[in-house]
């Protein structure tokens, strides 16, 4: 199929200067330059339900975010070495969602730079080198993080420090126990890693396991492999990328789920709701080992601009009261989801705790086997039905449903009618 004449024209361009690493998604890929709450709309005025993004995780153009980035940008943004009271103010607040134990705030830009940061403070509060990850992880695009990020593929390889562990899949993972299954995971590669005399520095996690494939598993299935983490000298490092800041409904931050408490928690996407700050929030006496030897500056790092967005977003989930909202909201849109099950043989399971939902492609419901193939053409086909959503998982038959925290019951009909049509017309 030809592509529209604006549509390959941009593409081309794109292509031309950024080069070839840069994907885009679809098939025809989407132009789109405006967006409000929960939509979004393209170059010719067709809307758009949003269903992957927890970036613009409050929504698309919040009014809060916008007031405060403009104020604070007309009066000061610079660097970090100056006095500056938003950068504690924001830390104040930040930290009392936190349990007490963690009390130390280091700012970034991405999720990349945090990640990169607290694998280097595992090594130094451990004195080792060995990191375990998820068997689909994506940490980041640094050195350090892609080297632990077996989701970028053959192409990118594997740091020898790094090993994988299969994730706690209550679908696919046999086990009457699976934390008692998940803590002896991570014990193998503990053990591996002496094998080859490689020192266990930590485990470094993002509690739904996204790009695993979206497996928020029974709360308090990560407790035993914390013990074990922990037991054998390394930290765990949550990685709250994707679900922390009230996504998952049950609690605030994803860890918290599992009743577990990480040495280190990393943030991103969502805490600017656009506007890039990222952080590292730590154990003092974790962070100690690193900090107390290596100075850290970075240049934009908690800056007042970044500051106020931060601040901008964390009153407003409370003001919205948006972990309610994700609760109440994702629940209703999971049964809705669930009820597909009943009709089309090709959906072989729905699982996901608040506004973070994955939907599992099967070509035989019996045996499990991944339908890659049909997620794909599914993606497409919702695209046309004007709802964006993605793929995750190691065999890429998950939709990945994540929409901004401003999704309302009364788009649930426009994503699961969609849904049902594509199915019916492509389900197998
Ligand atoms: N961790 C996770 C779980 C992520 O999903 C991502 C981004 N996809 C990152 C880290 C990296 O964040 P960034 O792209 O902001 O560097």
């Amino acid at each position: 199929e030809a592509l529209p004449a604006d549509i390959r024209r941009l593409t081309q361009r794109r292509s031309d200067v950024l080069g070839e690493s840069y994907r885009l998604f679809y098939r025809e890929p989407v132009h789109l330059v405006k967006g409000q709450g929960q939509y979004l709309w393209d170059a010719e005025g067709k809307q758009y339900l949003d269903v992957y993004n927890n970036v613009a995780s409050i929504g698309h153009c919040h009014p809060a975010v916008i007031a405060a980035v403009h104020d604070q940008m007309q009066k000061l943004n610079t660097h970090t070495r100056y006095l500056h009271e938003r950068i504690l103010d924001y830390t104040d607040e930040l930290l009392a969602t936190l349990p007490a134990e963690i009390d130390r705030a280091m700012y970034m830009c991405t999720g990349s730079e945090a990640n990169d940061l607290a694998m280097r403070v595992a090594y130094a509060y451990s004195g080792g080198t060995g990191i375990i990850v998820s068997q689909e992880a994506y940490h980041g695009t640094s050195y350090l993080t892609s080297g632990a990020s077996p989701a970028l593929g053959s192409g990118q390889p594997l740091a020898p420090t790094t090993r994988l562990v299969s994730p706690p899949d209550r679908y696919r993972v046999d086990a009457e126990d699976l934390g008692a299954w998940f803590a002896n995971e991570i014990q193998r590669q503990i053990d591996d890693l002496a094998a080859h005399g490689i020192k266990f520095a930590g485990f470094l996690a993002d509690s739904i396991f996204s790009s695993d494939g979206v497996l928020p598993g029974p709360p308090g299935v990560l407790k035993q492999a914390i013990d074990v983490v922990h037991a054998n000298g390394g930290i765990f490092i949550a990685d709250e990328v994707q679900p922390g800041f009230a996504r998952t409904g049950d609690a605030f931050w994803g860890f918290a789920r599992h009743g577990v408490v990480p040495d280190v928690v990393t943030t991103g996407k969502p805490m600017g709701n656009g506007i890039p700050v990222s952080g590292l929030l730590a154990k003092r006496e974790v962070l100690a080992a690193f900090s107390d030897q290596v100075p850290y500056f970075n240049t934009f790092g908690g800056n007042p601009v970044a500051m106020a967005a931060a601040q901008a977003v964390l009153t407003t989930i409370k003001e919205e009261n948006l972990q309610a909202h994700s609760q109440k909201v994702g629940a209703k849109v999971l049964a809705e989801l669930a009820a597909l099950q009943k009709t089309h043989e090709c959906v072989g399971d729905v699982r996901g705790a608040g506004l973070f939902i994955g939907f599992e492609l099967v070509s035989e419901r019996q045996n499990k086997t991944p339908d890659k193939a049909l997620a794909l053409d599914v993606i497409e086909a919702l695209r046309q039905e004007r709802v964006l959503t993605s793929v995750a998982g190691p065999h890429g038959n998950v939709l990945k449903l994540r929409p901004p925290l401003a999704f309302q019951e009364a788009d649930i009909d426009w994503l699961v009618g969609a849904l049902d049509r594509c199915l019916t017309r492509l389900g197998r």
